[in-house]
């Protein structure tokens, strides 16, 4: 009795759709918009001032669980740090997102451009110069120096311009 139940619930849920408009969707003619939050491509992104916001501290490459990224740190003249070289293996990263949520500048960002297929595995190591984009992504006015400040050999944290000086943590307790 059950399987004659099932089979008539089976052609039910067919017959039910045998008189509906087929939706097909002629990709890549069309793209579907995606969510701003699907992770894919990912790219490396500047302050509202220009500059790059990657400060080369390394937590994206610790924390990522296939170890697709590495870079070697840098100085610039005026003490900041910054990234010399940096690389994806796009090859193996598995788009969890964990390096993003990781990095305390918002440099590193996941965006919804997947359209990356390559035949040769080897191009889909990208470098510095591939992922860095001349935007703030999907975050255009945050600015991390602006609010935790930075010592250079200019000068102190807090006394760049347009920085504000940083917060007395122990201020907060209670
Ligand atoms: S999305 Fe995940 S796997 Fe890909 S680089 Fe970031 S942390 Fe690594
Ligand atoms: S992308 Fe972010 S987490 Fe990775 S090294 Fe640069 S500042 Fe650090």
């Amino acid at each position: 009795m059950n399987m004659i139940i099932s089979i008539i619930k089976g052609f039910y849920t067919t017959g039910k759709h045998l008189f509906q408009k087929p939706v097909t969707e002629e990709y890549p003619e069309y793209k579907r918009p995606l969510p701003e939050r699907s992770r894919a491509r990912i790219i490396l992104t500047r302050d509202p001032d220009g500059r790059e916001r990657c400060v080369a501290c390394y937590l994206c490459s610790g924390v990522c669980p296939v170890n697709c990224i590495s870079m070697q740190a840098s100085e610039d003249p005026t003490g900041r740090r910054y990234a010399e070289w940096f690389r994806i293996n796009f090859g193996r990263c598995i788009f969890c997102g964990l390096c993003e949520q990781a990095c305390p500048t918002s440099a590193i960002q996941l965006t919804s451009n997947f359209e990356n297929i390559q035949r040769d595995i080897l191009k889909l190591v990208f470098e510095k110069e591939d992922l860095l984009v001349d935007h703030g992504g999907r975050d255009k006015t945050y600015n991390f120096y602006q609010h935790a400040g930075i010592v250079t050999k200019l000068a102190g944290k807090g006394e760049h311009a347009k920085e504000t000086p940083p917060v007395n943590i122990k201020t907060n307790l209670p």
